[in-house]
Order: C-alpha cells, then structure tokens, then sequence
C-alpha cells in the first residue's frame, strides 16, 4: 500500500508535476496562512501541507517518500518535524500563541550518563543509601569554566561572528525560504577563540576538569529490577550554555539463591520427604530481613508434590508504600524414598497404614496364554527423539503410534 497522505493533502494525483505541485500548494498556503486565518485548526493544516510540500517538491525526498513513505524520510537524515520546518519559517516565535518554537529554544542540555547498580534483593527489601562515585567533568573552578583568567583572554570567534554557527538560505518554494544552521568550524561552535597564551593553566583552556563526585543513590524498599534513579544534571560540564546532562542510575538486581521475586510477591520452593509431606512438618526461613520465620504443618494436613502455599505480608514492601507487602509463596517438591529404602516387612506396616488400593481382577485371557512383563527403566531425554533407536526397526510397525512408555513394557 503506497503512502499517499502528503499527495492528498496537496489535492495532486501522485503522478503531478513539480509546477502542478507548486501550484496547489500555492493556492492552499494563501488559503491557510495563519497571518489571513489564525484558527487553531487552519494553522494545523497550513503545517501539515508545509511538510507535505518540503518532502513532494524535493526530488530525492519524493522519491524515497514514494518508495517507503514516511518512514523512508525518518532515516535519510532529513532530521525534521513539523515544528522545526515551521520555525524556520516563521524565524522561531514570530507568532504568539501556537506552539511553533519546537524544543530547541532555551539553553541545551548535555547527553544524559547511564550507570547499571548492581543491588541485592535485600537491598531492595530493606533500602538502602549506596554510595556511587563517578569520574567526571566540572567547570574549572579557576577560569570560572571561561577557559581563560585573564580579562580579555576570550576573543569573539571572527569567523562567525561570535555566533558559533553559520547560517545558509534555501529557496524551497515560492516565496519560502530555508534557513540551515551548521557549526562554525574555526570556534567548534562555541563562538569565541582562546589564544594559546591566555589559557588558563588550570584547564588548559579546556573550561572544565576531571573530578570525583560521589552520589549517595536512595535505593527505596520496594524498588524493583530495571528502576531508574535520576540526578538531574549530575553528568559532565561541557559550556556555559550548554546544561550538565542527567546522571540515570539503574537498578540491576543479582539473583537470590533463595527467593525470586514476581511484582511484590516473593517466590520460594522447599523440598520435604515423603514423610514430611505426609506427617507433617516444621521449617524455618531466613527472610531479607534476617528474620526467621517458622513455617509448621500439621500431620492432618498432606502436602503433594508440586503443591503451592502461600504466606502473606511476608512478599517483597510495595515501593512508596512499605507497610504493604507482597505475599510469599512457597512451592513444595516431594522428595520419595528410593528403592531399597523400604524393606518387605516395612511394606506391610505401610500397607496397614495407607490407604487400600482398588481390587484388582485379572481378566480372561483371549487365546488362554499368560505372559508377564517386567518394567525397565526409561530414560525420556535419551529416547524422546529417536524413537526407533530403543528397539528394532523390524518391530516399528507393530508398536506405531503407541506412547513408548507402554511399549517398552510389552516386550
Ligand atoms: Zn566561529
Ligand atoms: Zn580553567
């Protein structure tokens, strides 16, 4: 499906000519200017037919916008949006009262930093301040991060005027000029020059200085995996006009050799015997805390393997509301005796015990032979794929499609 929404909104049929384009855009941008028509809804259009005609009367931005649509213009560097294009036009605030200005007004802000902490999950149960140090830029405390002390050391950048950027024009329609911002070269964009001998010894000129800061990160209870601490403009100093960027911190929680976490609820298994899961049982579990909680059941109570407990208010605090906790569960594996842990004679006092399995009534015989079979052990991993390696290929067609299982005891 070609992307046809910048040929409609221009009123052309896709095949239009670069005049027939320029015509009607013409004709609707007179019709929309939001000098004649400052309706909310009219300067919307007038901004969606500015960029629908950026891209249709450029040849190379039309071509990809034909092949891919829009998204084939997000990649080609073209870097616009609606509101840049239209704060070229309008010089960046020449109207009041429609937001136009786009976020590149105001001074700019420095590329945020991103550390991953590694926390425990009991620091994240109980809180807890970490002490963070990091490497990095500050203002020189000698120059005043001017790069230079004497008075006047920094020299406006001849090149650009002291502007830091050069500005060149392009005609892109009727009566619509481009302006395109670079840097200037001479300066990097920062307006002034330093000569070699007025740089402050201290930075060298540089404005800024290696140094140690220590964060304290606030690792609240209830944090979880992935949360992210902000300290706002804690990165490196750069210029006077350009504002420290942030410093993200990033919670990243080792694994528990015990508890897992799901949300606020913690996640535990525990392994009892066969005679705890059916007598009953008492453990004890070091929490994050530290405390020992004792678990008990009673004898009347039987646990199966793979049964699910729960405890609540024992599960992780909620962040922002720890005197709400979480529930923890707890999963149990039953562990059986092994063969030759129960003798014959323990056998019959078990028998006494537990429950008597249903009668069992041996069938007739269809052609009078009796045969028995013996259980062999199965190992499902080894044997799960290649069926026909447990036995002989002659045989295949006999046990086709039964479980293996029942095959391997019929022989
Ligand atoms: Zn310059
Ligand atoms: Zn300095």
């Amino acid at each position: 499906m070609p992307d046809n929404k910048f040929y409609d909104i221009l009123g052309v049929a896709r095949d239009a000519s670069e005049t027939d384009i320029k015509k009607a855009y013409r004709k609707l941008a007179i019709k929309y200017h939001p000098d004649k028509n400052p309706d909310p809804a009219a300067v919307e259009k007038f901004k969606e037919l500015t960029v629908a005609y950026e891209v249709l009367s450029d040849t190379e931005k039309r071509e990809l916008y034909d092949k891919y649509g829009e998204e084939g213009l997000k990649e080609g560097g073209a870097g616009f949006s609606p509101d840049d294009i239209f704060s070229q036009f309008f010089g960046g605030g020449g109207f009041g009262g429609f937001g136009g200005r786009g976020g590149r007004r105001g001074p700019r802000k420095g590329e945020p930093l991103q550390h991953n902490l590694k926390v425990t999950l009991e620091d994240l149960y109980k809180g807890k301040v970490q002490k963070l140090a990091l490497q990095k830029s500050s203002k020189c405390p000698d120059c005043a991060g001017k790069g230079s002390t004497s008075k006047d050391g920094v020299k406006k950048c001849d090149d650009c005027h002291g502007q830091g950027f050069k500005v060149i024009h392009r005609q892109i329609g009727p009566g619509m000029v481009q302006k395109l911002q670079s840097q200037c070269p001479s300066c990097k964009g920062e307006g002034n020059v330093i000569r070699e001998k007025d740089r402050c010894p201290k930075c060298k000129g540089n404005k800024t200085i290696q140094e140690k800061k220590t964060l304290e990160v606030n690792i609240d209870k209830g944090m979880k995996h992935g949360q992210k601490i902000v300290f706002p403009e804690e990165g490196d100093y750069e210029s006077p006009d350009i504002v420290p960027g942030d410093v993200i911190v990033v919670l990243v929680q080792k694994e528990h050799p015990v508890f897992q976490r799901d949300g606020d609820d913690l996640v535990m298994e525990h392994e009892l015997t066969l005679l705890e899961a059916l007598t009953g049982f008492t453990f004890y579990i070091t929490h994050l805390d530290g405390r020992v909680i004792t678990v008990k059941n009673p004898p009347t109570q039987i646990i199966k393997q793979g049964d699910i407990k729960c405890i609540y208010n024992e599960g992780m605090p909620g962040y922002k509301r720890p005197f709400e906790k979480g529930r923890l569960f707890i999963k149990f594996n039953v562990v059986f005796p092994t063969s030759g842990q129960i003798t014959p004679e323990n056998a019959k006092l078990l028998e006494k015990i537990l429950p008597k399995p249903k009668p069992v009534q041996k069938p007739v015989s269809h052609d009078g032979i009796d045969e028995e079979a013996v259980l062999h052990d199965f190992d499902t991993k080894q044997h799960s794929h290649s069926r026909s390696s447990a036995y002989d290929d002659d045989d295949e067609d006999q046990h086709g499609g039964h479980p293996q299982g029942v095959s391997c005891a019929q022989q």
